[in-house]
């Protein structure tokens, strides 16, 4: 499932990047990129992708608005039309492409289509179909309950401790929750976790303002190294990100933790498979 990281490098190519199929059109060679396109049409494959409006009143309404900017809020990706705001949220499978329609069918589970007025598309795919579209007046309907961006200067380390000190549950569960923080995934918490060494059980109430801070601080870390590494390439790929070959505990249960030599743990926690390394990450009673 795409995490902040893989969301912002989708984010980032769909501002910018050159990619190879563009390479067979004049237009996209020349301006890559969805900014400044105009929706001429959508076509909808999946109606159920649509979370809101109506089907009938998305394709009315998307017609000849033009893509004014696209940004990243948690894990949606946030397209500003002239009127209305297109927000895709990619859940489990989704990916979006940019592509000329010359020559160039479309591909098993497209399931929205948005075609512009020159040669060039952009096609949100989604094999497993939890992925959703919104078009809206205003993002915020969708957004607001969303916790603060973890990367953001707003967020200070006394606003962050403050927060965890209201939680008495696990510290995982809560970075995991999209109104707790926006952002934060299996992967990245995981990553987070161990560095700032703090075990996923701890509660997050039981963080003084120095592990809140180191927190903060590895948080911000692995996203960072993330997003410079393109994202992660698990189970589906995007845009040949290579996170995955620098995870610390992440899907690397029994290998030698790379800081003391102790062999990686796998717990459940809430449902979701957790990674530690029990020497880093020592549980609360053994401090
Ligand atoms: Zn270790």
């Amino acid at each position: 499932m795409p995490e902040l990281p893989e969301v912002e490098t989708i984010v980032r190519s769909l501002r910018n990047a050159v990619d190879l199929a563009f390479s067979n059109s004049p237009t996209l060679k020349d301006r890559p990129g969805v900014v400044r396109r105009k929706i001429a049409d959508v076509e909808v494959n999946w109606e159920r992708s649509i979370a809101e409006p109506d089907v009938v009143s998305f394709y009315r309404r998307i017609h000849g608005q033009t893509i004014l900017d696209v940004q990243r809020r948690g894990k949606f990706i946030v397209f500003q039309l002239d009127d209305d705001c297109l927000l895709i949220h990619l859940r489990m499978s989704g990916d979006i492409r940019v592509e000329s329609r010359i020559n160039n069918p479309l591909l098993p589970h497209d399931r929205v289509v948005f075609n512009f007025t020159d040669d060039a598309r952009m096609v949100f795919n989604d094999t497993r179909k939890f992925g959703r579209v919104w078009l809206v007046a205003d993002a915020c309907s969708v957004l607001e309950r969303l916790g603060p961006e973890p990367l953001s200067p707003d967020l200070s380390t006394a606003g962050f401790h403050q927060a965890l000190q209201r939680h008495k549950r696990a510290i995982k569960p809560i970075l995991l929750d999209q109104g707790f923080v926006a952002g934060m995934g299996n992967i990245y918490t995981d990553e987070a976790l161990h560095l700032a060494r703090i075990h996923p059980l701890e509660k997050a109430s039981s963080l003084n303002y120095e592990r809140a801070e180191d927190l903060l601080k590895a948080i911000r870390s692995v996203l960072e190294e993330g997003i410079r590494r393109n994202g992660a390439s698990i189970d589906w790929v995007y845009r040949g990100g290579d996170f995955q070959n620098y995870f610390r505990v992440y899907q690397r249960t029994g290998d030698a933790c790379k800081v003391c030599g102790t062999k990686i743990e796998r717990i459940v926690v809430g449902q979701r498979g957790t990674h530690f390394c029990p020497t880093c990450q020592p549980p609360e009673i053994d401090r």
